[in-house]
C-alpha cells in the first residue's frame, strides 16, 4: 500500500493566498502550503473547481477557503484580502493566475492584449498592493509565476510572453523597493502537464518533452515544491530571483 507522503511544517501559523488555485500549479501549490500547515485562501474565477479544491485540501478544520475573484479587479482583491484576514495577516502571496489567447501579434486585438496583461501582470500588481501591509508586518514573501517564455519566444503568445517578461521586471522592482521587509521571487516553469496542455496537438507536446533534459513533462507538484521553498523561511536570503523549474528546457541545445 502506498504510504502517504510526508512534508514539513514550514507554514504552521502562516496564512497564504494563491491565485489561479482552481487548477494545475495553483491548486498543487495551495495543497502543498496547506499540507505544511498554512491556512490558505484560494482565488480563481472558476467557482466550481475552486470550491472543490478548497474542500479537498481544507479538511475538517476548514483551513482552506475559496474566493471567486478576477485578479485583474481591485474589488476582487478586497474580497481576497478580507477572507485571508479571517485567518490572519498574509505571510505568503502566490500570484499565479493567467490567461492566454493564442494568436500572432497581427491577429491579436487590443482588447485581447489588454485582457492578458490585466490578468497576468496587473493582477500580480494589485495583489501585492492589497496585502502589502500584512506582508510588511509579517516579513512575508511573494512568489510570481512567470514562464520560460519570459526569455524565449513561442509562436502565438505575444501578450502572454510580454506579461511573463514584465513579471520578472516587477519582481526585481518590488524586491528592491520593499527589500528589508518583503521578499519577492519568481518561478519560471517549463512544460508542466496541466489543463493548459489539453489544447496542444500531440506532436507539439512530444516536441516540448524532447526539448527538456528531464525527458518528460513536469508535474504541478514539482512547481509547487519550488514555490513553497521560495515562500518559506528556508529562502530568507533569496529575493529578486528567478528560479527555473523547467526540467532543463532552457539549457537543451535544440531550444536555444
Ligand atoms: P491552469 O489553466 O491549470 O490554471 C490557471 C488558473 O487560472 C485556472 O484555474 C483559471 O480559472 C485561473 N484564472 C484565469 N483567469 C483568471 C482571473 N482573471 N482571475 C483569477 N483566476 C483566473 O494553468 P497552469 O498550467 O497551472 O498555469 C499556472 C501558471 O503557470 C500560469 O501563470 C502559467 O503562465 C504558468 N506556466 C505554466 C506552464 C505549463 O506548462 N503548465 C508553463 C509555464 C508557465
Amino acid at each position: 500500500m502506498e504510504q502517504p507522503r510526508r512534508y514539513g511544517d514550514r507554514f504552521t501559523a502562516h496564512t497564504a493566498v494563491v491565485t489561479g488555485a482552481a487548477s494545475g500549479i495553483g491548486a498543487a501549490t495551495a495543497e502543498r502550503l496547506a499540507q505544511e500547515g498554512a491556512a490558505v485562501v484560494l482565488a480563481d474565477i472558476d467557482q466550481e473547481r475552486g470550491t472543490a479544491v478548497a474542500e479537498r485540501i481544507g479538511g475538517e478544520g476548514g483551513r482552506a477557503r475559496f474566493v471567486t475573484a478576477d485578479v485583474s479587479a481591485e474589488e476582487g482583491w478586497e474580497r481576497i484580502a478580507a477572507a485571508a484576514r479571517d485567518f490572519g495577516p498574509v505571510d505568503v502571496l502566490v500570484s499565479n493566475a493567467y490567461t492566454v489567447d493564442v494568436a500572432p501579434a497581427h491577429e491579436t486585438s487590443l482588447d485581447s492584449w489588454q485582457r492578458q496583461l490585466a490578468v497576468n501582470l496587473t493582477g500580480a500588481f494589485l495583489g501585492f498592493k492589497a496585502v502589502l501591509d500584512d506582508l510588511r508586518t509579517r516579513r512575508g514573501a511573494v512568489v510570481l509565476t512567470s514562464s520560460v517564455h519570459a526569455h524565449k519566444g513561442i509562436p502565438g503568445h505575444p501578450a502572454y510572453a510580454a506579461s511573463k517578461g514584465a513579471l520578472l521586471s516587477l519582481c526585481g522592482q518590488l524586491a528592491v523597493e520593499y527589500g528589508p521587509e518583503v521578499r519577492v521571487n519568481a518561478v519560471l516553469p517549463g512544460p508542466i502537464l496541466t489543463a493548459a496542455w489539453d489544447r496542444v496537438p500531440p506532436e507539439d507536446r512530444a516536441r516540448s518533452v524532447a526539448e527538456t533534459a528531464a525527458g518528460r513533462f513536469g508535474t504541478p507538484e514539482e512547481v509547487a515544491a519550488a514555490i513553497a521553498f521560495l515562500g518559506s523561511h528556508e529562502a530568507t536570503y533569496i529575493t529578486g530571483a528567478s528560479l527555473l523549474v523547467d526540467g532543463g528546457w532552457s539549457v537543451v541545445k535544440s531550444s536555444a
